[in-house]
């Protein structure tokens, strides 16, 4: 993938421009909130490779709504951030799970082609791309999602699917290439009763050495009907102070 730098305007054989073939199922124009200290556009690719029983995106993770939903025109996007870009600082991908998409770095050159920094958001199981685009200066931000402790049965039962050891060794790869980054990077675990307690956190906070972030869920919309129950912000805040000892970098949002 060396070279990739400055080329411009990628175009796939068959003469289609390769942004237009990103799965994307949504387009937010602008966004305060999910790039910290940026004014950001948001796209959300469709398709993932979990079934987390919290997710908020079952539209762009369930092949049967997937098929339902309209995809977004990608064309018309691309013109709308090349009219705007002066609006915005960035462009964050998430998803869905954007690192499953094998044209992501081309489409993310075109993104940045505008002058626009480009943030990603991963469940850290592609740890080849995360490689990628970190190596070829492809991303200036990286949030990573951790969804339990590094525990195949943990793992498996958040996610909605088998987790085998290859899996996780893969999230430990992504969390490794976080850690030697050369931009800014973070981790954060979304909370729910029953799947993760207090020594979930305390084993985590031993091995994330970036920031790392423990949030409430937001129960509703869910992709699983969800029997858990969000732990408050005052449990998590006792999390915090808990994992201190193993790990300076937790903190709660
Ligand atoms: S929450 Fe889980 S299922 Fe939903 S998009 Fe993220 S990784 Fe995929």
């Amino acid at each position: 993938m060396s070279g990739m730098k400055g080329s411009v305007a990628p175009v796939v054989p068959g003469g289609k421009d390769v942004f237009s073939l990103l799965p994307v199922g949504g387009f937010l124009k602008q966004s305060l909130n999910d790039y910290p200290g940026r004014v950001s556009a948001v796209i959300y690719t469709r398709g993932c490779n979990f079934r987390c029983v919290y997710c908020h995106n079952p539209e762009l993770v369930l092949p049967e709504q997937l098929s339902r939903s309209e995809p977004v025109d990608n064309e018309k996007l691309f013109a709308w951030l090349s009219l705007n870009r002066v609006l915005l600082d960035a462009v964050v991908f998430t998803g869905g799970e954007p690192s499953l998409h094998r044209l992501l770095p081309e489409c993310i050159m075109k993104i940045k082609a505008l002058g626009l920094e480009v943030k990603l958001d991963t469940n850290g199981t592609n740890p080849a791309m995360l490689k990628l685009l970190l190596t070829e200066k492809l991303v200036d931000y990286v949030a990573m999602d951790i969804k339990a402790a590094l525990d195949c049965r943990k793992y498996s039962m958040i996610c909605g699917r088998h987790c085998d050891g290859t899996m996780l060794e893969d999230i430990r790869r992504s969390l490794e290439l976080l850690h030697n980054a050369a931009v800014p990077c973070e981790v954060r675990m979304t909370l729910l009763r029953p799947y993760h307690a207090m020594d979930d956190v305390v084993e985590l906070a031993r091995l994330v050495r970036v920031p790392f972030f423990l949030q409430e869920c937001r129960l509703g919309k869910t992709l699983q009907a969800c029997a858990g129950k969000a732990f408050t912000k005052e449990e998590i805040s006792r999390m915090v102070d808990g994992s201190e000892p193993n790990g300076g970098n937790v903190c709660s949002r």
